[in-house]
């Protein structure tokens, strides 16, 4: 009697277990390669999962074992080694096995149906003598079929052929399997336009990288330095040998302008991915990645699991952006994963930005990464200079000062164009009755609901809350209600009445949202007559205004003083960022920050010597403190519509968790998220910390096995969040 066959398969439900079925009837034992879909009976219902791996026993008695209903594909979606890559990041993110393979599958592959992402394998007919094959059999029949053209499996199924018969044909060498050549594209001719002629410190770059074997880099280049034109000649290497690139780039970062580039320079075609694109549209492109079609795949977080048929090198660009890190349900960091990627396919990979998140500095400062830097703006571009204006007891019109004004009003009638940065959308960030200080809050978060003028409405901008904007205030009936606080459409405001002469740009969400506004607005920018533009980070990221000289930087303080660890290292990234849009091109800028607390060694170190030593002190400070990148940290969240309820399952879990821990790993907690009530839901934190990565990882591994068997109530949720991005 031969062994059992177990499947051990992966099912998109939110445990951290895999499920053991036996094979579908009369299944074919090839075809049951780790990584293939498989269609299972699940309760009442029919699943989706991937099968993980085929054992020979199982814990459940054989007979309770039920069969798979079908394997659906002949190939596995992804390679072996990315199929890895999710096991492992499933197991490192401690999230379920079968919900991981579900979030890097495209959807179009999660319900069992489209089957065509790479060329189909076919059989054929080997030209062997068939001599051997009796006269009448089926098996000389589909012989005879597979000499007339190559099939692929489930034609030959169709037309009546049991696996069993193509077995014994290919057992007697007679019939064969291949994956025709996909049309990959040309690695000839490539250029469509000459590449620049590199400086210094690019060519040294450029050179630095080699393509064929894994080293990771940090390239660290001031804002217009020219790190895209390092990546281009980076994938042109690489698209030469035949090898395709994988460029990640941030949520915002990904415009039209951005892919232009990369499809001006190369005839290959390039992929696009993102989380806007439907369904088919994502999938071609995933498809054409997979297949070795496209030479260059462009996307978003996700994107980092797009399979590549000759994979060549990856580039994160603006690897500090917070959008690499998935904020709910599996919360990997695909800045993160892209190196262990990049590791197992052996090949390069650049992690790129003007201000270089800590843990990545850290990294390159360890030597653990190769460290590059482009200190030169490219071109004639020179950096701009940063003053402060300390508005420590100055009056501020609208939050402008006067001084700020007259800047603005001298390089407006010079006639170049002035940035207004600050970060709020809406009108004003709270309503206040001026009478009994009765305030705007979200009745479902800990949070003051945002004034929104134009569509005369109270917003929540952590919910999709909105209630009308009242007129007189809803506890004393008064008329005397306040707008507290400056949003960009205040500020757009108060900017069109104070230049009237000028054309005022608000670029934020609010705006962004109505798409060909946005490019015609871009558009009349590009062209350089003198304005002004209001706006929120979304200004900070992918845009050029190269006749932008003057950045004013509204209120930094908030920066300065937050309860969270990482808020000096944003709010530096951020003022870097943004002072990065001003003279780009020939004019030199300058950038204006307003800030009650001038004095402040963050900000004096910043202005001084700039974001590479504030990260390096910030760096210091880390290590002192004992906190990321010096050590792990990780977040067990638990969240209620009573809070009671949260922050109590959480002093027990403590306790549980403090059993489990390995030396050295630290639990502290709960206390309150930093937002305490978000939807209606309570949120509370535990840390668990440890300078050991791997004592960490036990230790929640072993928590997790114990969470999961707890019986909670349907609206009592927990997650745990791996390095949190804060
Ligand atoms: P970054 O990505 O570092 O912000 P970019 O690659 O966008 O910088 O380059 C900024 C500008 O400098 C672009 O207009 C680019 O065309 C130009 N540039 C880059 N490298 C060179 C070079 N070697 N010679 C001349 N111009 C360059
Ligand atoms: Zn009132
Ligand atoms: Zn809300």
């Amino acid at each position: 009697m031969t062994a059992p066959v177990i499947l051990r398969i992966a099912l998109p439900v939110p445990l951290r277990r895999l499920f053991d079925y036996l094979p579908p009837a009369g299944s074919d034992p090839a075809s049951l390669q780790p990584g293939v879909r498989v269609r299972v009976p699940f309760g009442r219902q029919q699943l989706t999962g991937v099968l993980v791996e085929v054992q020979a026993s199982s814990d459940i008695p054989l007979a309770k074992l039920r069969p798979a209903q079908a394997i659906l594909d002949d190939e596995p979606p992804l390679p072996p080694l990315l199929f890895g890559l999710a096991q492992w990041a499933a197991s490192y993110y401690q999230h379920p096995p079968g919900e991981v393979m579900a979030a890097v599958l495209p959807s179009a592959l999660r319900d069992g149906s489209a089957q065509d992402w790479h060329q189909q394998r076919l059989w054929r007919a080997t030209g062997a003598d068939p001599g051997l094959l009796r006269q009448g059999s089926k098996q000389l029949a589909l012989y005879q079929a597979l000499q007339q053209g190559p099939l692929p499996r489930a034609a030959i199924a169709g037309a009546g052929f049991s696996p069993a018969v193509l077995k014994a044909l290919a057992d007697k060498g007679l019939a064969e399997s291949f994956v025709p050549a996909a049309q990959p594209f040309a690695s000839t001719d490539l250029l469509a336009e000459t590449p620049l002629v590199l400086n210094e410190e690019q060519a040294v770059a450029v050179a630095a990288v080699v393509p064929g074997r894994f080293s990771a880099t940090l390239l660290e280049g001031v804002t217009g330095s020219g790190k895209t034109e390092v990546y281009l000649q980076l994938i042109g290497k690489v698209l030469a040998r035949g090898e395709q690139a994988l460029v990640l780039v941030p949520e915002i970062g990904l415009t039209p302008q951005t892919v232009a580039r990369f499809q001006r320079r190369f005839r290959c075609p390039v992929a696009v991915l993102h989380s806007g694109l439907a369904e088919g549209e994502r999938y071609s492109a995933w498809r054409s990645a997979a297949r070795g079609e496209a030479g260059i795949v462009i996307g978003t977080r996700s994107a980092l699991f797009t399979p590549l048929a000759h994979s060549g090198i990856i580039i994160v660009d603006e690897e500090h952006d917070s959008s690499f890190k998935q904020q709910d349900g599996f919360r990997y960091s695909a800045r993160d994963l892209a190196v262990l990627r990049a590791q197992r396919e052996n090949v390069p990979v650049v992690l790129g930005s003007a201000t270089p998140s800590l843990e990545t500095l850290h990294n390159a400062l360890q030597q653990r990464y190769e460290h590059l830097r482009l200190t030169q703006r490219a071109g004639q571009a020179r950096a701009p200079l940063l003053e402060v204006i300390d508005t420590n007891r100055k009056v501020l019109t609208e939050g402008m000062s006067s001084e700020l004004l007259t800047a603005m009003r001298d390089e407006l009638a010079r006639g170049n164009q002035v940035l207004v940065f600050l970060n709020r959308r809406g009108y004003a960030p709270a309503v206040v009755c001026a009478d009994c200080r009765w305030q705007g809050i979200c009745p479902h978060c800990s949070a003051r609901l945002t004034v929104h003028r134009k569509t005369r409405q109270l917003r929540c901008h952590h919910c999709d809350y909105m209630e009308a904007l009242p007129d007189h205030c809803p506890q004393c009936d008064s008329t005397r209600l306040e707008y507290v606080g400056i949003g960009t459409q205040r500020s757009e405001q108060f900017l069109a009445a104070q230049f009237a002469e000028y054309p005022v740009w608000r670029i934020d969400r609010d705006s962004m949202s109505r798409r060909h506004s946005l490019h015609s607005m871009l558009d009349e920018i590009q062209r350089g007559q003198p304005c002004l533009l209001v706006g929120t980070q979304m200004l900070a990221k992918g845009h050029h205004f190269p006749h932008v000289t003057l950045v004013a930087i509204l209120d930094i303080d908030s920066g300065l003083f937050s309860a969270d660890f990482r808020s000096a290292e944003k709010m530096g990234q951020l003022l870097e960022q943004v002072a990065g849009r001003a003279g780009r091109a020939e004019k030199p800028g300058k950038v204006l920050i307003q800030s009650r607390f001038a004095e402040h060694p963050l900000l004096q170190t910043l202005l001084r010597d700039g974001y590479q030593r504030l990260a390096r002190l910030l760096l210091a400070e880390r290590q002192a403190a004992g906190l990321p990148p010096y050590t792990y940290l990780a977040l067990l969240r638990a969240e209620h519509a009573d809070p009671q309820r949260a922050r109590l399952l959480l002093r027990e879990w403590g306790q549980v968790l403090q059993g489990l821990c390995d030396s050295g790993v630290h639990v502290a907690g709960p206390w309150p998220a930093m937002m305490e009530k978000r939807a209606g839901f309570y949120r509370f934190d535990l840390q668990v910390k440890s300078p050991s990565r791997s004592a960490l990882q036990k230790t929640l591994a072993r928590f997790c096995a114990y969470a999961e068997t707890q019986k909670l109530p349907k609206d009592l949720r927990w997650s745990l969040d791996v390095d949190p991005a804060g």
